[in-house]
C-alpha cells in the first residue's frame, strides 16, 4: 500500500481526552475514531489489526473443535424472558422497540440465543457434546465507558458455548477452551494468566479470568511465578479420562493466581516471596461452567443413551477481541509508539523513501516495493510521500510495523539500504538483495 493513496490519519498531538497509553496511541496512530461515547469506527490500520486478532482467535477455536456460526446483534426480548434475564439484566442492556412496538435488545451476550438454537435441533446424546461459537459485536451500556476500546459500549467478542451430557463432559469442554485460550494469547504475543474468578451462580472451581499484566489494568492481581514455568497447553486427555482431568485442574488451581475479588491473603503468604508477582491486570477473557442454568430454564432436554431425558450441562467462554488490541499495545510499546507483535501487525514492513524528489531513490524504492509486494504478499506499507525524512521516521515508529526499510541517496551510492527492527531498534546496512532475503525469510 502506498501511503500517498492510503487513509491513515495520524496525529502529532496527544489527544487530551485519552488517559492510558494504548488509547492515546490508538488515536494518534489512526487506528480508531470515536463516533459516540464508547463507540468507535475502526480506521483502515485498526481494522487490519482487528482482523488479524480475530483470525488467530478463530483458528484456535477451530483447532479446539469449536464450531463457528454467526448470530445477529439484535435479539428479541421474549427470548430473554424465557431465561428470566430480561428483567434481571439491568441498565447495561440497550433496549429497543421496532415500528410494531415489539421489544428488541442489542445483545450483550448470547447464552439465551445459542441455547434456543441448539435446543430446537439437538435430540439425543448423539448430538452432544458440541461447542459453538461466534465472533460478533456486543453492546453494553457501560455506566462509564473509558480507556478507549478497553471498556467500550460496542465491542467485538468471541463467545463460545458448550453443551455436554454430564458434568464430566462439561469439564472436558472447559479444559479444551482453557487450552485454546492459552494458545491464542501466546500467538498474540501477550502473557495472559488464567486466574480463579469469583465462582458463578452454581459455585464450583471452574471459572477463570485471563488477565494480561499492565500497569493501567482495572483489577489488582496476584500470582505465583511458577505459573509461567509450565506449558499448560501441552496436556492431553481423552474424553472420559475424569481422573486425569481432575488431576490437571487440581494442579492448575494449586498454583496461586487470583484477582482482588478472589484473593486469599493466607494462601498468598505461602507463596515464596521471590515467586510472588503482583500488579494490575486487564481481563481479556473469561471462561465459566454454569451447569443447567440456561438449559433448564429454557426447557432444553435430549435423550440419553439409556433413553432417559437429560438436561445438558453448559459453559460459556468469552474473549474480548477488540479489548485485546488495547491490551497488546499496553504490553508492547515505547516512547516512540506502538510495537506490534508480528502476528497481529497491520503490515509487516514499512518502506521509507527518504527523498521523493530524487529520481534514483524513487526508482530504487519502487523496485523494492514491487519485489517485497511479491515476496510478502502485499504486506508492505510504502511511504512514498513528499515529506521530510524525520517526519516519516516518526510516523513509522508510531504505527509500529515490525520492520522498516529506509532508502536514501547516500546509501544508494554505496549500494545499501537500511533495515531497522522496530522492537529492538537495531539497524543494519544491507544490499537490496540481502534486505529482501531477510524479509522473505
Ligand atoms: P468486565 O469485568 O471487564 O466488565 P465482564 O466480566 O463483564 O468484563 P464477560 O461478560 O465475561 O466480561 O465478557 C467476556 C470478555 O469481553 C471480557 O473478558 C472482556 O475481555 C470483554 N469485555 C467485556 N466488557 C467489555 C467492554 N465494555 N469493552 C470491551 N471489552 C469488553
Ligand atoms: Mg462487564
Amino acid at each position: 500500500m502506498r501511503l500517498s493513496r492510503y487513509f491513515m490519519p495520524v496525529a502529532k498531538e496527544t489527544p487530551a481526552d485519552a488517559q492510558i497509553v494504548s488509547h492515546k496511541l490508538m488515536l494518534r496512530a489512526g487506528l480508531i475514531r470515536q463516533t459516540a461515547a464508547g463507540i468507535y469506527a475502526w480506521l483502515p490500520l485498526g481494522q487490519r489489526v482487528l482482523r488479524n486478532i480475530e483470525q488467530i482467535v478463530r483458528e484456535e477455536q477451530d483447532r479446539a473443535g469449536a464450531i463457528e456460526l454467526l448470530m445477529p446483534t439484535l435479539q428479541s426480548a421474549d427470548l430473554w424472558r424465557q431465561s428470566g434475564r430480561y428483567d434481571a439484566y439491568g441498565p447495561e442492556m440497550l433496549r429497543i422497540k421496532d415500528r410494531h412496538e415489539r421489544e428488541l435488545l442489542y445483545g450483550p451476550t448470547n447464552e439465551e440465543m445459542i441455547t434456543a438454537i441448539f435446543r430446537d435441533s439437538a435430540r439425543s446424546y448423539r448430538d452432544l457434546p458440541r461447542t459453538l461459537y461466534h465472533i460478533q459485536w456486543k453492546f453494553r451500556d457501560e455506566i462509564r465507558p473509558r480507556f478507549g476500546v478497553m471498556r467500550g459500549r460496542e465491542f467485538l467478542m468471541k463467545d463460545a458455548y458448550s453443551f455436554d451430557m454430564d458434568e464430566a463432559g462439561a469439564r472436558h469442554s472447559y479444559f479444551e477452551q482453557l487450552q485454546a485460550y492459552i494458545r491464542t494469547f501466546r500467538r498474540l504475543g501477550v502473557q495472559a494468566v488464567p486466574m480463579k474468578a469469583a465462582s458463578g451462580p452454581i459455585g464450583g472451581d471452574l471459572s477463570h479470568e485471563f488477565i494480561v499484566l499492565a500497569p493501567t489494568g482495572e483489577s489488582e492481581v496476584f500470582y505465583d511465578a511458577a505459573f509461567e514455568a509450565e506449558d499448560w497447553s501441552s496436556h492431553r486427555f481423552e474424553r472420559g479420562d475424569t481422573a486425569g482431568l481432575n488431576a490437571f485442574f487440581k494442579r492448575l488451581t494449586s498454583v496461586y493466581a487470583a484477582t482482588d475479588e478472589t484473593h486469599d491473603e493466607a494462601r498468598w503468604a505461602e507463596v515464596p516471596a521471590d515467586r510472588q508477582r503482583q500488579g494490575r491486570g486487564i481481563e481479556v477473557g473469561h471462561i465459566f461452567y454454569f451447569g443447567t442454568k440456561y438449559s433448564a430454564s429454557m426447557g432444553m432436554k435430549v435423550q440419553g443413551r439409556d433413553g432417559a431425558e437429560v438436561v445438558p450441562q453448559m459453559g460459556s467462554y468469552g474473549i474480548g477481541v477488540s479489548r485485546l488490541m488495547g491490551a497488546i499495545i499496553e504490553a508492547s510499546h515505547d516512547d516512540a509508539g506502538i510495537i506490534w507483535p508480528e502476528a497481529v501487525a497491520p503490515y509487516q514492513v514499512g518502506l521509507i523513501n527518504m527523498r521523493a524528489d530524487h529520481a534514483g531513490c524513487v526508482a530504487a524504492a519502487d523496485d523494492i516495493y514491487a519485489k517485497l509486494g511479491g515476496l510478502a504478499g502485499g504486506r508492505v506499507l510504502y511511504d512514498d510521500r513528499d515529506e521530510r525524512g524525520g517526519a516519516k521516521f516518526a510516523t513509522m515508529d508510531l504505527i509500529g510495523l515490525p520492520w522498516q526499510v529506509v532508502i536514501g541517496p547516500k546509501g544508494l551510492e554505496r549500494g545499501v539500504v537500511e533495515l531497522k527492527q522496530r522492537r529492538t531498534g537495531e539497524k543494519q546496512e544491507l544490499s537490496v538483495e540481502s534486505a529482501l532475503a531477510r524479509l522473505a525469510g
